[in-house]
């Protein structure tokens, strides 16, 4: 049996007729930056995020960036965020000019420990960006405690998070902005590229759409130095199609957990040795399934040798970066987001994924473990 790690053909060919439709729409229009497709998907996600305003952007990447540069977060400054991440939150803050500051996980949910934040703030500090990692949200109500108290901006990277839920609040609404990603293998992809950042705040949704456009405004003025962070119509009416089905994959993505929880009970390993995802939020959107397993790289070569997709997300954590190593960290200093990074692995837990191939993958890793038990 073939378990791919993520089946976007299986996707896109349950809803073909509709996605190509709306992108013949818009070639017909010939009207691909921003316009009316891009406002339509723009209310459709604030909407969905329980936010008042969301500005459509040409990444998740762009979405992190442009919060930073609309609150001039630059050179000087000090931004606080999880090193267990894609490299684009750090990357963002970075290219700013202002400096990173990393901060372990908590290894049960691997998201940000909010206990350690307070001890790293300066009075360079500007920011917090939490990361709602694999599809669960951070514990935010500490974290904005913590930033209210010290006057500082929250930053939701949410760009795994799409529809998430913390204390009946969306991922997105609860700090002062929230970042989306529509990289196709998110919960909610694209055709491409694509982001868009969230907020309740007038003030600031007005200026994430002048930043957005080489800080233009009114046009060839600008006061700001912005950039081309737009996001296309192409994009815009393929995530509109696809936001109609997200709750359902969401529910899907949700079962299949569950399923994989099950079979591991069954199978006599949830817990010991197969430490499995904890639930801690009202809703988790399971962007990925992730376990901790004993001799991880072994596993990866026996799944691969069975045709089991499988993923290692993320291998080295951002403060071991080779480009942060002017930073100063060393190994040893974040003890548990090293600790994942050498024992975690996603599973395939894409919404169409069947019954046998979950079975199947669970029958795999319990064939490995054997295999490793008896040989040591
Ligand atoms: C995917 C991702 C991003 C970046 O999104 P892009 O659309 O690929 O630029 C940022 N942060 C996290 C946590 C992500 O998973």
């Amino acid at each position: 049996m073939n378990v791919p790690m993520l089946d976007l053909k299986a996707q896109y060919q349950s809803i073909k007729a509709e996605i190509d439709a709306a992108v013949a729409d818009v070639l017909e229009s010939q009207y691909f930056i921003l316009g009316p497709k891009v406002k339509e998907c723009e209310a459709a996600i604030a909407e969905y995020s329980s936010c008042t305003y969301a500005v459509g952007v040409a990444s998740g990447t762009d979405a992190l960036l442009i919060s930073l540069m609309t609150e001039g977060i630059g050179a000087g400054d000090e931004v606080i965020t999880t090193t267990y991440t894609f490299f684009a939150t750090a990357g963002s803050i970075a290219r700013t000019g202002a400096t990173p500051v990393f901060v372990d996980i908590d290894p049960v949910t691997y998201n940000i420990n909010p206990e350690l934040i307070e001890s790293k703030i300066t009075s360079k500090t500007r920011a917090i960006i939490p990361v709602h990692l694999y599809g669960q949200t951070a514990d935010m109500d500490p974290i904005m405690a913590i930033a209210q108290k010290h006057g500082l901006i929250v930053i939701e990277d949410a760009a795994q998070a799409i529809g998430a839920q913390y204390k009946g609040r969306r991922a997105g609404s609860i700090g002062h902005y929230g970042c989306f990603s529509f990289f196709p293998s998110k919960n909610l992809g694209g055709a491409g590229d694509g982001g868009m950042v969230v907020t309740n705040n007038a003030d600031r949704a007005e200026k994430l759409a002048v930043m957005r456009a080489h800080g233009s405004k009114p046009k060839y003025h600008h006061k700001v130095i912005g950039g081309n962070f737009r996001l296309d119509a192409i994009q815009a009416a393929v995530v509109l199609v696809k936001l109609a089905h997200l709750d359902d994959w969401t529910a899907g993505r949700q079962a299949n957990a569950a399923r994989y929880d099950k079979l591991f009970g069954e199978a006599g390993l949830a817990g010991d040795p197969i430490v499995l995802p904890k639930v801690l939020t009202d809703r988790h959107i399971f962007n990925q399934y992730i376990i901790r397993v004993p001799r991880r790289d072994e596993l990866i070569a026996h799944l691969k040798e069975k045709s089991v997709g499988c993923a290692v997300y993320y291998p080295v954590p951002l403060h071991l970066q080779e480009c942060f190593a002017n930073l100063g960290y060393e190994q040893g200093d974040l003890p548990h987001s090293e600790k994942a990074a050498a024992e975690t692995l996603a599973l395939p837990i894409y919404p169409e994924l069947t019954d046998e191939q979950a079975k199947y993958t669970v029958d795999c890793v319990a064939e490995h473990l054997e295999k490793a038990a008896a040989s040591s």
